[in-house]
């Protein structure tokens, strides 16, 4: 089965990383799309919103400033960055960083869709608004963060976006609060 499910998250990422040309600008203006990254057998995904400017340049998610900053947060939820499953909503950079549009995010929304298909954790860690509402419109991030939300066969742990807490220090200590109540979450 880890195999299999190996086999299968390579063919999505395959997939993505074949995927230009397609007429979206998004995509075609990135150096190369990011797929994601992790243990196929993973109890929990991070799922942040698109990629950055680093992550563009290496392929990887989460390797800038936000994703040191996640890896504290996975250290304080006793968990190793190999143990996740880690990716975005969005597979390419947003040109300019700007917000990703509804047309785009539907446009990749299938492979992070395929992606937790295969994999089937137990939680899918949302960072941020902007991923919490491909998962749970209408639900605010302020109210959510820190506890299990079950949507459908789904459980959600949404958690603020790192690069927010890099912005406003006073939110770090509630993610690394939220990243205790994470390991609470996940039974041994
Ligand atoms: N921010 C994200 O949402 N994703 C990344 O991969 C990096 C920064």
């Amino acid at each position: 089965m880890t195999a299999d499910r190996a086999a299968l998250l390579e063919a999505i990422a395959a997939e993505v990383r074949g995927h230009v040309p397609c007429g979206f600008e998004i995509c075609e203006q990135a150096t190369q799309l990011v797929p994601g990254e992790g243990d196929p057998q993973a109890r929990v995904v991070i799922v942040g919103e698109a990629p950055g400017a680093q992550e563009d340049r290496t392929g990887r998610p989460f390797v800038g400033n936000a994703g040191r900053l996640l890896d504290g947060v996975l250290a304080a939820a006793g968990l190793l960055r190999e143990e996740v499953f880690i990716a975005n909503v969005v597979k390419a950079r947003p040109p300019g960083n700007r917000d990703p549009r509804a047309d785009e995010v539907a446009h990749h929304l299938p492979w992070l869709e395929a992606q937790l298909e295969v994999i089937e954790p137990e939680l899918v860690v949302p960072l941020g608004r902007h991923a919490l509402a491909r998962f749970a419109s209408g639900l605010k991030i302020s109210e959510a963060h820190g506890r299990v939300v079950d949507r459908g066969a789904r459980r959600l742990f949404p958690m603020y976006h790192p690069a927010a807490a890099l912005h406003n220090p006073s939110l770090r200590e509630t993610l690394l609060e939220d990243a205790r109540a994470l390991r609470k979450a996940l039974p041994p």
